[in-house]
């Protein structure tokens, strides 16, 4: 009997990765710094092949019971209410979930742990962070410590590196992470407040200009979340103010009393990306290989594929039926889908939405709306923004 593989990370992308490997045979232990499942705001949308994935363990089922079925996504003008909405009803005969679902990230997270915790094969250690490793050519052995302060050391055949956007792997092995940070900072904003009932034919995902900038309304079961922007010339800190805050949301939906704002989360765009998803026995995937811009909702989507190609490969190399070479071609498979498709697609949502130009914009939205009325336009234009497209182009590199 082999070592287990070593999963560090247990967000999204690790803990399916660990599922994928447990399906196959391979033991597996899952190293989390964190005690418990975060459920800081984070992803909301899970795309249609992300679905067709997730059921392969029960887990869509449950994400459907706690999620909003998101049929229609719109990009609109505030002031006028003019709109180009897409409908996925359109590639319906390509995926069996033609929709949306806005769910939290930590929801898939809860359901997962709560499955591999009946699991033998599984070691999930929560709370047990990875503080050191080295690699030669026969495995990596890596030093953990426990919540309790205590340090230990294990060693793997294959570690695969799930650590998110700060990797500490990533950054032990001083990789390169080429890319740039956008220049603004995005405020986001959760409230009860039921814009629905208040904005004429607003879908539960809506890309929104208007005359002093952008804004986007995400809507979850129970809540809904504004991403907002300071005002050209206001500094970050005021933007951040409750007082301005309130002035934001008061220009979206107008009203008497004031709005009753749960949480406020100023973050920072990245887009970057690794030149190797391979360091010799570690693999990267999701945010520790690539990062993007939450426009479009890709970023997890995408690094829950990454864990999907690249646990295809493992278990065959794991058992000696492969050689490690074959872990090359998961690189070859997701690396320019990271490039080419994810960050290239969520760069041009955020470019359209952060245009400033009323002609371009009025532009934009003439083109948006052509495609929208044109089902074979529709069913392109929806291949790609819901992450089939890439999948397609990566099953297709084969070598
Ligand atoms: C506001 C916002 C909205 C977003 N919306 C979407 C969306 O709608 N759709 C979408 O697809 N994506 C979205 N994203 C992106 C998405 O949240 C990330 O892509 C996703 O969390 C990446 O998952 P991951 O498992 O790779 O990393 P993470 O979720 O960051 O998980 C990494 C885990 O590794 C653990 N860890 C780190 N270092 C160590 C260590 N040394 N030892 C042990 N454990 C360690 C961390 O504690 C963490 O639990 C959004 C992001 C933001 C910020």
């Amino acid at each position: 009997m082999f070592d287990p593989v070593v999963i560090v990370g247990a967000g999204p992308v690790g803990l399916v990765a660990a599922l994928r490997l447990q399906s196959f045979g391979v033991p597996v232990i899952i190293l989390e710094r964190n005690a418990q499942v975060q459920n800081d705001l984070r992803a909301s949308t899970f795309h249609p092949p992300t679905l067709e994935m997730l059921d392969d363990f029960g887990l869509t089922e449950g994400l459907l019971a706690r999620g909003l079925k998101t049929p229609m996504w719109q990009i609109r003008m505030h002031e006028t209410g003019e709109k180009a909405e897409f409908d996925l009803a359109h590639i319906s005969q390509d995926t069996k979930y033609p929709f949306r679902l806005q769910v939290e990230q930590n929801v898939l997270c809860e359901l997962a742990t709560k499955q591999i915790g009946g699991m033998a094969d599984v070691d999930l250690r929560m709370g047990h962070e990875l503080g050191g490793f080295t690699q030669d050519g026969d495995g990596v052995a890596l030093q953990v410590k426990d919540l309790s302060g205590k340090n230990y050391s294990i060693t793997t055949p294959y570690m695969i590196a799930a650590d998110g956007a700060r990797s500490f792997v990533r950054k032990s092995l001083g990789l390169k992470f080429e890319g740039h940070t956008y220049p603004e900072t995005t405020i986001l904003v959760t409230t009860k407040f039921p814009f629905h009932e208040h904005i004429e034919g607003l879908s539960n995902v809506n890309y929104i200009w208007f005359s002093e900038g952008t804004f986007s309304l995400l809507r979850l079961p129970d809540v809904w979340r504004c991403s907002l922007y300071a005002d050209k010339n206001q500094a970050l800190e005021d933007a951040l103010h409750p007082a301005n805050i309130e002035e934001k949301l008061q220009r979206i939906v107008p009203k008497d009393t004031p709005y009753d704002v749960e949480e406020i989360r100023p973050y920072r765009i990245h887009q970057r990306v690794l030149e190797d998803y391979r360091v010799g026995r570690i693999l990267f995937v999701g945010d520790a290989a690539h990062m993007n811009s939450p426009s479009g909702g890709m970023g997890m989507n995408g690094g829950i594929h990454d864990a999907w190609s690249l646990t295809e490969k493992l278990p065959k190399v794991y058992r000696g039926e492969a050689n490690v070479t074959l872990l090359d071609l998961y690189t070859k498979q997701r690396l320019p889908i990271a490039k080419d498709e994810i960050l290239k697609q969520s760069h041009k949502n955020r470019s359209r939405m952060q245009e400033r130009d009323p002609a371009a914009r009025r532009q934009e939205l003439s083109r948006m709306q052509a495609i929208a009325a044109d089902p074979a336009a529709s069913r392109e234009f929806l291949l790609t923004s819901s992450m089939l497209s890439g999948l397609h182009k990566s099953r297709a590199i084969t070598e």
